[in-house]
């Protein structure tokens, strides 16, 4: 038999976080030939290296390096990104012939999966159908190119289905099968609970809080960037508890452009870089409060019991607010971080930590199985045919009804 040859294409630190499981039982199985592609968008030891050898995930099979190349151009913006990274992916498509290719979540690099479809090959997506309704994310537009030209796709909660569905999207090509951040959790507690990081940093459980910033709507305006490091630094000194930043590398690039390390060099302030997973999840686990734009740290923060504000205008992931985890910022001039902060340094821990993954089990184990059976029942070969596509209420609609009579 033919074995059936499936390219997992990931880009950022939180891709493999939450695939380490997934690539695993991938590599293991003798009738999937697994190749592992890495897009190069994060690149540097801390931000992809540490992850690789804290998971034990494999070397890639082939590293497509657009961050790389991009940096020494000296350009970094989205379009150059995915210029380059279409280009390479359609020479790798070229090259391993994949039956199918499969993603991950919002990042730039899912904007590949347009020269993948377009070239003709299955596209699998995972965490498909978060979506904020927020036309300013720049994440937005990425779920939902990438929701759209998928075969199969994978999400986390049923709200998520639902929302593929209202956009018209197959109800066979949806599968519910809980947040796989859970997975990464769960698995490494011993690591993560044994890690030395609070002496290191000589901190004390919950007499500290752990603080994130690195999306483009918080860290590219200056006036924005700003004042939420007057308000962290404002409600910390007030509390008087240290706020510890694991920084990355292009957060601390936007405060040298904008000339606002007075406000981070204070003392309040333990300034870090980015930290390996089992540290920085000991760190979430044992603050007082969490402060972060990060979509999975509102997932994580939920899991381990600590309170977190959402530094952000939206999220595609309500489910933590509903589950009285997190608390969203809002939108800016009306609901500052302070105030917001303020709100959620009393607020219960009791929460159900069971909401982002209800049914138990392996969210990881729930894909495998799934694509498993697909590759068995020659899915990804009819997925798009003609005569499947028949069903979709699409489809009767631009044909007349009734449709195939
Ligand atoms: N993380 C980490 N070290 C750090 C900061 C974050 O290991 O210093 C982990 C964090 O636990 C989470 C992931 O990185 O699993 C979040 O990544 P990021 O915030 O870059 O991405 P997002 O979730 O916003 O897509």
């Amino acid at each position: 038999m033919k074995k059936f040859k499936l390219v997992t294409l990931l880009g950022i630190r939180p891709d493999y976080i939450r695939m380490f499981k997934l690539i695993k039982l991938l590599d293991q199985n003798k009738d999937i030939e697994h190749i592992l592609v890495h897009s190069g968008q994060h690149y540097d030891p801390e931000l992809f290296g540490v992850f690789m050898k804290e998971f034990n995930i494999r070397k890639p099979d082939i590293d497509l390096g657009v961050g790389l190349a991009l940096k020494e151009k000296g350009v970094s913006n989205h379009a150059y990104q995915v210029a380059l990274l279409s280009e390479r992916v359609f020479d790798m498509l070229e090259k391993v012939k994949p039956d199918a290719v499969m993603y991950l979540g919002d990042t730039n690099t899912v904007l590949s999966a347009v020269t993948v479809s377009r070239s003709g090959y299955p596209v699998i997506h995972l965490e498909a159908g978060g979506r904020s309704f927020d036309w300013r994310m720049p994440e937005e537009k990425n779920r939902i190119v990438i929701d759209h030209l998928s075969d199969a796709l994978y999400s986390y909660l049923p709200r998520y289905k639902e929302l593929l569905l209202a956009e018209g999207i197959d109800d066979f090509r949806i599968k519910v099968i809980g947040n796989i951040i859970v997975d990464a959790v769960n698995e490494y507690m011993p690591q993560i609970d044994t890690s030395k990081i609070m002496e290191e940093l000589g901190i004390k459980s919950k007499e500290f809080i752990i603080f994130g910033l690195h999306r483009e709507e918080n860290i590219t305006n200056k006036e924005i960037l700003e004042n939420k490091l007057s308000d962290i630094a404002r409600f910390a000194k007030e509390k008087n508890i240290p706020v510890v930043w694991p920084m990355m590398p292009r957060t601390k690039a936007q405060i040298e452009k904008f000339g606002l390390q007075n406000i981070i060099d204070q003392e309040i302030f333990i300034k870090t870089k980015p930290l390996g997973f089992f540290e920085f999840l000991n760190l979430e686990k044992n603050a007082r409060l969490a402060v972060s734009d990060s979509g999975t740290v509102q997932e994580e923060t939920l899991l381990v019991g600590t309170p977190c504000v959402i530094a952000r205008r939206s999220t595609e992931r309500p489910e933590t607010i509903w589950a009285g985890a997190t608390i969203l910022e809002g939108f800016e001039g009306k609901d500052t971080l302070y105030n917001k902060m303020n709100e959620a340094w009393n607020m219960k821990t009791d929460w159900d930590r069971n909401v982002l993954n209800p049914e138990g089990g392996s969210p990881s184990e729930r894909v495998y199985d799934d694509l498993i059976e697909k590759t068995k029942e020659n899915y990804f070969e009819t997925s798009r045919n003609f005569e499947t596509l028949k069903g979709n209420q699409l489809v009767k609609i631009a044909y007349g009804k009734p449709f195939g009579k």
